[in-house]
């Protein structure tokens, strides 16, 4: 199906009918999805600077409140409004899948995002410009294709090609009805700026790596420990649970955590099982391209470069990838 571009602010208004609907736009200079107020999204150019992450996994969130005493109660905060996330792009729809699988489908369910992950529906679209430290394609994506969005567009220059990958997104498609023609546009040509020698046989070799001090040495020298690079990755998913207590009653919050952070694994009794940042780094690293594959089949690094853009010290894990692809060659 097609549709036509300058139908789609009227998309919009059927998307954003009753629901929350994200786009990509700026919000103080930053290009990031923020709520849709009428305007045209941006759509076009390179990625959002800030992932999607917090649509389904906020930065802060209440989980419940509490009283404590002979009336002692607990109470779960439930308040999920029906979601849309318009315009993100392969790679966020990958770290979606990421997140997907550890707090839904791998194990223990977290109640938070999966209600929130079953409320959102989520149309993507085809990449339309790669920065320079993009390397999807690497990690196994297609830039121009995201089957496990519920709707995808593609570009077709003054047409959107349109198509429903899921029930969910077919029903929403019946909505767009009267502004969507018959045929199709070519798939569009995107690729990345990056290509960091990644494989399936790297991932496995990565952990006959660990006790190469030296390497290490070498990787981790410039951070600073900053966590940055969790913040703007769409996939790191850890937090940390706290609780305002106003004497007697309160309310548990989570936030997010950085695994960069020295007392990130500080245990209650003082002891610390990473205490180095180069312990620290190390993990990230193998997490991101070895452990995680190990259980969820998926590497948890979609190659969206925000890391490398960001990272203050210049740490790079596409060269990270470049440099142990070498180190593990038989
Ligand atoms: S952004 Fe760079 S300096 Fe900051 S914690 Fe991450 S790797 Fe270290
Ligand atoms: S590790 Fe870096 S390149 Fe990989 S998904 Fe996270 S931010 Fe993107």
């Amino acid at each position: 199906m097609r549709l036509n571009k300058k139908d789609l602010n009227k998309i919009l208004s059927i998307l954003a009918e009753g629901r929350e609907l994200f786009v990509p736009g700026q919000v103080r200079g930053i290009k990031q999805f923020k709520l849709w107020e009428g305007e045209a999204p941006e759509l076009d150019g390179e990625n959002t600077i800030l992932p999607p992450k917090d649509i389904l996994f906020p930065k802060t969130e209440k989980m419940y409140t509490y009283k404590t005493g002979t009336e002692a109660e607990i109470a779960e905060i439930v308040d999920m409004p029906e979601r849309i996330i318009f315009g993100l792009r392969a790679c966020d729809m990958r770290s979606i899948e990421c997140m997907d699988s550890v707090f839904i489908r791998e194990g223990f369910e977290d109640s938070f995002y999966a209600r929130r992950r079953a409320k959102s529906l989520i149309v993507a679209i085809a990449c339309s410009g790669a920065g320079v430290n993009c390397f999807c394609e690497s990690m196994g994506l297609d830039p121009n294709a995201a089957p496990s969005a519920d709707i995808f567009l593609s570009d077709g220059g003054d047409c959107y090609g349109v198509e429903a990958n899921t029930e969910r997104g077919a029903a929403e498609l019946k909505k767009w009805a009267e502004y969507l023609t018959e045929g199709d546009v070519p798939k569009s040509e995107t690729h990345c700026s990056l290509a960091p020698a990644m494989s399936r046989e790297l991932s496995k070799k990565l952990t006959g790596i660990f006790d190469d001090d030296e390497l290490w040495q070498e990787v981790t020298g410039p951070c600073i420990q900053c966590g940055t690079c969790s913040f703007v990755c769409p996939t790191c998913y850890c937090f940390d649970i706290n609780q305002a207590d106003a004497g007697g009653e309160g309310v548990a919050f989570r936030c997010w955590d950085s695994c960069m952070f020295s007392d990130y694994n500080q245990n209650a009794g003082g002891h610390n099982t990473r205490p180095t940042k180069k312990q620290r780094l190390r993990n990230r690293y193998l997490h991101k391209l070895a452990y995680f594959n190990e259980r969820h089949g998926m590497e948890l690094c979609v190659g969206c470069g925000r890391c490398i853009s960001k990272c203050p010290a210049h740490l790079d894990i596409a060269e990270f990838i470049d440099k142990t692809a070498e180190v593990c060659h038989d």
